[in-house]
């Protein structure tokens, strides 16, 4: 784009530069959403894949810009982790998710934990552990109702480093979940020694449950493995009633997806939960 001249429109037309528009009008609209603190949480249940029944929940931050719809986080987070958005953003979900579990522990109405994801830049925090702490106690919320989701790309970045983070969380009756688990490259050595309770097997493997024998078999390993090690094995992007019979039938008990109910607003949610499954 350099010396046009007369044709600087041209300038306007490409499509990198639209991109660069569109970053920034994003990036704008995060800190605005920031500083108005409109960050909006919506909760996906995860449920029993022996009773269908409702045992947790997971936080999914949205971006809701008024005239605008919303913004799905694929657009948002990787702008967030590199402008640094992404802890302030990240405290603002947990506060507010930590709000509504409250309410709804207080009205008996939800078992289990809320899951709340955790970024990497948040994860490496040095004053994490008393972040996470501080919001919990002023937010009314005793630490056994939180379950912190971390990508097995993030804790395979630096595993000791990671162990010890989680460890501290650990420590403090927060629950801890390997989210992706398979798309990363996790060494069973260090698996082992990761405190946490929850693996989440990646969508990916889930699409193909039902394809070839290889992808169910790896599902299997996945499970059988996690069950030695005395994890809970959650299954993400269930979207039909043949990968959950599958997925049964290989002992993964817990799972997320569309076939049960996609990420709902706190009262469409409260709602859905209400109502006993219908599958
Ligand atoms: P994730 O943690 O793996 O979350 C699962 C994603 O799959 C969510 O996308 C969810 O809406 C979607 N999903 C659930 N069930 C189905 C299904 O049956 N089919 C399909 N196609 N998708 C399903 P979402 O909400 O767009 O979030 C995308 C990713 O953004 C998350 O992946 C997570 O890595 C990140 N993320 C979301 N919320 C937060 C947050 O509050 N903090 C941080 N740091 N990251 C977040
Ligand atoms: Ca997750
Ligand atoms: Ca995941
Ligand atoms: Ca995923």
């Amino acid at each position: 784009a350099k010396n046009r001249g007369g044709h600087s429109y041209q300038f306007f037309n490409d499509s990198m530069n639209k991109n660069a528009v569109r970053r920034l009008q994003v990036e704008n609209q995060l800190r605005q959403a920031l500083r108005n603190k409109h960050i909006q949480v919506m909760y996906q249940p995860k449920v029993s894949l022996r009773t269908y029944e409702f045992v947790g929940l997971e936080a999914l931050v949205r971006l809701n810009i008024p005239g605008t719809g919303v913004i799905n986080p694929s657009e948002f987070i990787p702008l967030a982790e590199e402008t640094g958005l992404i802890i302030e953003m990240g405290e603002q979900v947990l506060r507010q998710t930590c709000r509504d579990m409250c309410q709804w522990v207080k009205q008996g109405m939800v078992q289990g934990r809320v899951a709340v994801n955790l970024s990497a830049k948040q994860f490496i925090q040095p004053d994490l552990t008393q972040r996470i702490m501080t919001i919990l106690r002023e937010e009314n919320l005793s630490p056994e109702y939180l379950e912190l989701e971390i990508t097995e790309g993030v804790v395979m970045e630096d595993p000791e480093r990671a162990i010890e983070i989680m460890t501290e969380l650990n420590n403090c009756g927060i629950h801890l979940a390997l989210d992706d688990f398979g798309t990363g490259y996790s060494s069973l050595a260090y698996l082992k020694r990761f405190p946490i309770q929850t693996l989440k097997i990646d969508k990916a493997f889930v699409d193909d449950i039902n394809g070839a024998d290889r992808d169910r078999n790896m599902v299997a390993s996945i499970v059988a493995m996690a069950h030695n090690m005395g994890l809970d094995v959650v299954a993400e992007g269930v979207v039909n009633t043949a990968q959950a019979a599958t997925l049964s039938r290989l002992s993964c008990e817990f799972a997320q997806g569309y076939l049960f109910a996609e990420p709902l607003s706190s009262d469409a949610f409260l709602a859905h939960i209400s109502v006993p499954a219908s599958i």
